[in-house]
């Protein structure tokens, strides 16, 4: 089976399961990607590495409909695990005043992209 796990309100409601399930899966040679709504950049979960040491791509639809992107990267799903199955085929229905308020309290939210705290250092210097 190929598997999308949903992000926010499915993983988050119980990670340790969920990670379970993702190496049992992986273990029975089935595929398993944490397929989310957030954007890559603005909104990446803090718990991406832990995710793809387990074997679980993520795949990030900024707002779109799951499915469309996934056929678009050339990834089919045989399950679909949501806590919103809309999302699927319909995407975010929030507008960005919801969108924004959402963002400032994201507690998954990978800490260098949490609101307030200071962003990486660029690695190299330009002279
Ligand atoms: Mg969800």
């Amino acid at each position: 089976m190929r598997i999308a796990l949903d992000f926010d309100g499915t993983y988050t409601e119980h990670p340790a399961l969920w990670d379970a399930f993702i190496a049992l899966a992986k273990a029975h040679g089935h595929t398993v990607n944490v397929v989310t709504l957030r954007h890559p950049v603005h909104d990446r979960i803090g718990v991406d590495r832990r995710l793809e040491q387990l074997g679980a791509g993520i795949v990030y639809c900024d707002g779109r409909p799951k499915h469309e992107v996934a056929k678009e990267r050339g990834l089919s799903y045989t399950i679909w695990i949501e806590d919103d199955p809309r999302c699927v085929h319909e995407g975010s229905r929030i507008n960005e005043e919801q969108l924004a308020a959402w963002r400032k309290n994201d507690v998954h939210k990978a800490p260098d992209r949490r609101e307030g705290e200071k962003k990486s250092p660029p690695l190299h210097r330009r002279s």
